[in-house]
C-alpha cells in the first residue's frame, strides 16, 4: 500500500479549558492512499462516526478526510456549548432519542477521558401566561422522550430559588442540562481516533466521488488541490456543504442547506453573576431554533444569544460575508421561496434584532430586568446547516441519505449525513452507532 506522504506537525489545541496535542496530518500529491472506510468532514458527527467505526472495526485501515488545518472548524466549533436534555424534540423521532441516549453517552466520556464540563442547569421560562400552554406541552414532550430529573416551577418565587434574578411565571427546571467546549470533544474523538490507528488529512476538499476503475477499492475520492484518495466506502458529514457533497455523488440536491446564522451578544465580565446557568424563552413551534437564550460558557463568560438571520454565505460568520453564488442559490431555490413568503415578518424582525442591540436586550429584560444595554457588546457567531425541502418545509429531524437506483456503483457506497443541526453535538455519540449501525449494515464490510 501507498506510504501517506505530507507533513507530521505536532499543534495545541482547545479553548482555555483543556488544551491537548492532536498531531495533524496533511497530504501532499503523493501516490494515491487506499482505505477500507473514508469519512469526510472533520466536524463532531463524522470525527465521532469515525472513532466509533475504528473501535468497533480495528483491522480497517480508515481515514478523516477535513477541508480545513484542524477538526472543528465549522458548526462544531461555533455552538452555544449546551449538552441538551432532550425536552424540546418530537417523541420517536431520532432528535429525541439520539439527544436523550447521547446526553448519556457524553456524560460518561467526558467522566471517563476528563474532559471538562459543568452541569449548570437550564430553565425554560414562561414570562407570560400565553406561553404556559406552550411551556407545558414541552413539559409533557419531555416526560415522553424520558428526559431525567425535569421538574415544573410554579411562580417566580420557585424560578428565584435557582435564577435569583431571572423573573418569569411558570419554569421547566432541567437540572441535568449541561456546558461543556465541543469544540475540545471533537479533538478528544479524533485523538481517540489516531490512537487506534487512523489517519485525518487536513486541508483535503472532496470535489468528487469518481469510479476509480480498482474492484479493490472502487471509489476515487478527489480533492480541490488535486490530491487523491481511494476508497471501497464512505460516509460524507460535510454539515453545511452536505447537500453538494450527496450531489458529487448522484443523490438528489433536495433537501438543501440554507445557512442560518447566530449572532451572539458577550455580557460584560463584571455582570457575568446575573444569571448561574441556562436561560431559555419558551420557543416558537414554527421554528427549529430554540431561541435567543443566556448560556455561561467553561471559560467563566456568558453568551446571549443565537438569533437566526439568513447567512449570505454558507461558512459566513460576519455580517459582511457574501458569497454571490451561494446567496443566488439559496435565493432562488423554491423552498427558500416559499419558506420566505410564510416567515417574512419573523425574518424581518430577526434582522431588526440583529442590526438593533438594544432590541435583542429588550427580548432578554423580559427574563433578566436587571441588563442594560450597557452590559453587552457584539461576540461571535455560529452558522447553523439548516436542511430545506422544496416545498419550503424546514427538516427538523437529522437525515440520511445514499443514492440507492444502482446507476453508478459508486453513488451506492457513499452515505450522507445530510441534516444534523442542534442538539447534534449532543447526540454525537449516538448518531455515531446509529450510523456505524446503518453503515454495517448497508456495507457488509464488517466480513474479513
Ligand atoms: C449557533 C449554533 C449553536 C448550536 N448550539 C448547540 C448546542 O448548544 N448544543 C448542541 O448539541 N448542538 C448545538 N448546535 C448544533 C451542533 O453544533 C451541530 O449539530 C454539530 O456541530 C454538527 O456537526 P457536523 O460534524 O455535522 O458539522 P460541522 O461541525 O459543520 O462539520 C462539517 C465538517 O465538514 C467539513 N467539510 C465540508 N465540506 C467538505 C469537503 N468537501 N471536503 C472535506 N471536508 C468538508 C467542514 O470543513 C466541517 O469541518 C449549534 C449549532 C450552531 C450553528
Amino acid at each position: 500500500m501507498a506510504r501517506v506522504g505530507g507533513v507530521l506537525k505536532l499543534g495545541k489545541i482547545g479553548s482555555g479549558v483543556g488544551v491537548l496535542n492532536v498531531r495533524s496530518l496533511a497530504i501532499s500529491a503523493n501516490p494515491t492512499q487506499e482505505y477500507d472506510i473514508v469519512v469526510v468532514g472533520g466536524g463532531i458527527v463524522g470525527t465521532a462516526t469515525a472513532r466509533e467505526l475504528k473501535i468497533r472495526h480495528p483491522h480497517l485501515n480508515m481515514a478523516i478526510l477535513e477541508k480545513e488545518h484542524k477538526l472543528a472548524v465549522h458548526q462544531s466549533g461555533h455552538n452555544s456549548g449546551v449538552i441538551h436534555a432532550g425536552i424540546y424534540y418530537t417523541p420517536g423521532s431520532l432528535k429525541a432519542k439520539l439527544c436523550v441516549e447521547g446526553l448519556q453517552l457524553s456524560y460518561k466520556y467526558f467522566a471517563d477521558k476528563g474532559v471538562p464540563y459543568k452541569k449548570v442547569g437550564k430553565l425554560i421560562v414562561a414570562t407570560s401566561d400565553e406561553e404556559v400552554g406552550r411551556l407545558h406541552n414541552l413539559y409533557e414532550r419531555g416526560l415522553k422522550n424520558n428526559v431525567e430529573g425535569m421538574k415544573l416551577l410554579k411562580g417566580e418565587a420557585e424560578i428565584k430559588e435557582v435564577e435569583p434574578n431571572c423573573r418569569g411565571v411558570e419554569a421547566i427546571w432541567s437540572p441535568i442540562t449541561g456546558i461543556v467546549d465541543w469544540a475540545l470533544v471533537t479533538q478528544y474523538y479524533g485523538k481517540d481516533f489516531e490512537g487506534d490507528g487512523g489517519k485525518i488529512h487536513f486541508r483535503f476538499e472532496v470535489n468528487g466521488f469518481k469510479d476509480s476503475q480498482n474492484p479493490e477499492y472502487p471509489v476515487l475520492l478527489t480533492s480541490k488541490s488535486g490530491d487523491k484518495v481511494l476508497a471501497k466506502y464512505v460516509l460524507t458529514c460535510g454539515g453545511l456543504f452536505s447537500d453538494k457533497l450527496a450531489e458529487l455523488s448522484g443523490c438528489p440536491r433536495d433537501p438543501r442547506i440554507v445557512p442560518f446564522r447566530g449572532e451572539y451578544l458577550l455580557l460584560d465580565e463584571s455582570k457575568t453573576n446575573l444569571v448561574k446557568g441556562n436561560i431559555y424563552p419558551v420557543p416558537d413551534p414554527r421554528f427549529p431554533f430554540l431561541g435567543v437564550h443566556f448560556t455561561p460558557r467553561m471559560d467563566g463568560s456568558v453568551w446571549l444569544g443565537p438569533n437566526a438571520v439568513l447567512a449570505f454565505k454558507r461558512e459566513g460568520y460576519r455580517r459582511s460575508d457574501i458569497n454571490l453564488r451561494e446567496l443566488f442559490d439559496a435565493l432562488t431555490y423554491p423552498g427558500f421561496i416559499k419558506l420566505s413568503m410564510k416567515f417574512v415578518t419573523a425574518g424581518i424582525k430577526e434582522y431588526l434584532y440583529s442590526i438593533f442591540l438594544s432590541l435583542q436586550v429588550k427580548q432578554l429584560q423580559k427574563f433578566v430586568p436587571q441588563l442594560k444595554r450597557a452590559d453587552v457588546r457584539r461576540g461571535p457567531a455560529g452558522v447553523r446547516a439548516q436542511a430545506l425541502d422544496r416545498k419550503g418545509n424546514l427538516v427538523d429531524d437529522f437525515y440520511f441519505d445514499m443514492y440507492k437506483k444502482g446507476k453508478t456503483e459508486v453513488g451506492q457506497r457513499v452515505l450522507h449525513c445530510r441534516n444534523a443541526p442542534s442538539p447534534g453535538a449532543t447526540s454525537s455519540l449516538a448518531i455515531a452507532k446509529m450510523m456505524a449501525d446503518k453503515m454495517e449494515s448497508e456495507f457488509k464490510f464488517n466480513k474479513r
